[in-house]
């Protein structure tokens, strides 16, 4: 079990839905020292891959892909779900649906950000089918830049978005990669 799968199986919790509520440390409060290390593996990972910038999209994805940029030396942009008036330039938009919220919005970012010479590393707190991944790689099509990569902190597996993303032939890496959550508990792949 990694240092991840650890903290995961000692404060994660499993609700309705097969979702996985981990707001002790990833989604609501913080572990700035977790996601440091989570940062370090990412940059790690991708290091050779001549990466220019990190995207992410709020708010989770947000943390860990700050620490990321900050291992790779890189910007770290990240789409937001709601246009706010201080986004006054050109911007890429596109539909994404909330695997938690259960609604599409339009998410966007300032097309100066990403030109078609940037290598793009895409970083979310998680995958589930692959929606937010997807729309993140739009944005960045949009704007003629490649997707060098996608980290993801936690994978759910038994979902449908590691096989939708590798059939659009992008490179996946996640932390924790869970295969269950079947009766309340968290299984992970490399356990099966
Ligand atoms: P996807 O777009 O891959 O279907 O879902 C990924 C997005 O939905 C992530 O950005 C994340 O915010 C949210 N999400 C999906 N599954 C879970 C989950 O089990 N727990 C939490 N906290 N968020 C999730």
């Amino acid at each position: 079990m990694n240092f991840l799968e650890k903290r995961i199986q000692q404060e994660g919790s499993v609700l309705d839905g097969n979702v996985l509520k981990v707001d002790q440390f990833l989604t609501h409060q913080v572990d700035a020292q977790l996601m440091q290390k989570i940062g370090e593996e990412f940059a790690a990972k991708f290091q050779a891959k001549n990466i220019t910038k990190v995207i992410t999209i709020e708010a989770s994805g947000i943390a860990p892909a700050v620490f990321t940029g900050l291992s790779l030396g890189v910007p770290v942009i990240f789409a937001r779900k709601q246009k706010s008036v201080t986004m006054e330039d050109e911007l890429l938009c596109t539909e994404v649906y909330s695997y938690t919220k259960k609604v599409t919005s339009t998410v966007s970012i300032s097309s100066k950000f990403l030109t078609p010479t940037d290598n793009v590393l895409v970083i979310d707190d998680f995958l589930a089918n692959g929606q937010a991944a997807l729309g993140l790689s739009e944005l960045c099509q949009k704007a003629g830049a490649t997707v060098t990569g996608i980290g993801i902190v936690i994978e759910k597996s038994f979902q449908s978005g590691r096989e939708l993303l590798e059939k659009a032939g992008f490179d996946v890496y996640s932390l924790a990669r869970i295969a269950s959550l079947e009766n309340q508990q968290v299984q992970f792949l490399t356990e099966k």
